[in-house]
């Protein structure tokens, strides 16, 4: 699926567990987010054979948290073919310590699990606690080599969630800061920070959006942005029901973590 701006085409790729995208420039692609370990060889050739590019025309990989279907491809894909990666800074605390190391276990057997739910095969989804970060993001950042697109930090689901907003074509990749089940906007699972979430969200509730992306969703033309994320704020408070609550105490590790 691919959909076309005035500055870019963007690709939607179907990942093992999520949406990964591709902002295709005339001579550059940057790839947001870079799937589960077993979504590599999806990238390359989608690069490869579908939009007929060399490798070398990736300029950028980005990260935006350090879950298995936003960064399994990140360390292969850099290594291999040479392509920095940029990241929230804090990323690599998140799995940090016994806590960390825990929660990174936890991690991977609810990537499983949800690949399992999307009537996947059993692929790999084993990835790294620490990623190399060639280029650490802050909030309101641009991106290295790509500066119509800024950075928002916003914690809430990780302590490092980033979501990255490009003004000149109103338009946010929102990665798990939003999802979309069933037809349904919703908060991502888990949310290990709600007041964290429910101030950030406040923070990006008065851009100017006109379509979004999502990692859990695909791509989406926004009405009304703000009414969105005033749904989802309000939203935070309702209590988690079946799976996901018994879930949800397994999802809590790695915080506090401080830098
Ligand atoms: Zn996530």
């Amino acid at each position: 699926m691919k959909y076309k701006f005035n500055s870019f085409t963007l690709h939607q790729l179907d990942g093992h567990i999520a949406d990964l995208y591709i902002a295709e420039y005339q001579n550059s692609l940057l790839l947001l987010d870079c799937g589960c370990r077993s979504d590599h060889s999806l990238i390359v050739t989608y690069i490869t054979e579908i939009l007929e590019r060399p490798m070398d025309h990736l300029k950028l990989l980005i990260v935006t948290h350090l879950h298995p279907d936003h960064s399994g491809s990140a360390m292969s894909l850099s290594k291999k073919y040479s392509i920095p990666i940029a990241a929230p800074e804090e990323i690599n605390l998140w799995y940090a310590g016994i806590r960390g190391t825990m929660q990174h276990m936890v991690d991977s057997l609810l990537a499983h699990i949800a690949a399992r739910r999307r009537k996947m095969k059993m692929l790999r989804v084993s990835y790294p606690k620490k990623i190399a970060v060639n280029f650490p993001l802050k909030d309101m950042s641009l991106l290295p080599g790509f500066p119509d697109w800024q950075v928002y930090s916003i914690p809430g689901h990780t302590e490092h969630d980033i979501v990255l907003y490009n003004k000149r074509e109103s338009f946010l990749y929102c990665s798990d800061t939003v999802v979309k089940i069933r037809d349904k906007y919703l908060s991502p699972f888990p949310v290990t920070d709600k007041i964290k979430m429910s101030k950030n969200l406040s923070r990006i509730m008065n851009l100017k959006v006109e379509s979004i992306a999502m990692a859990h969703g695909g791509f989406s033309k926004i009405e009304n942005f703000s009414e969105l994320i005033s749904y989802l704020i309000k939203e935070l408070d309702t209590p988690l029901t079946g799976i996901l609550k018994i879930f949800y105490p397994l999802t809590l590790f790695p915080k506090p973590l401080k830098k």
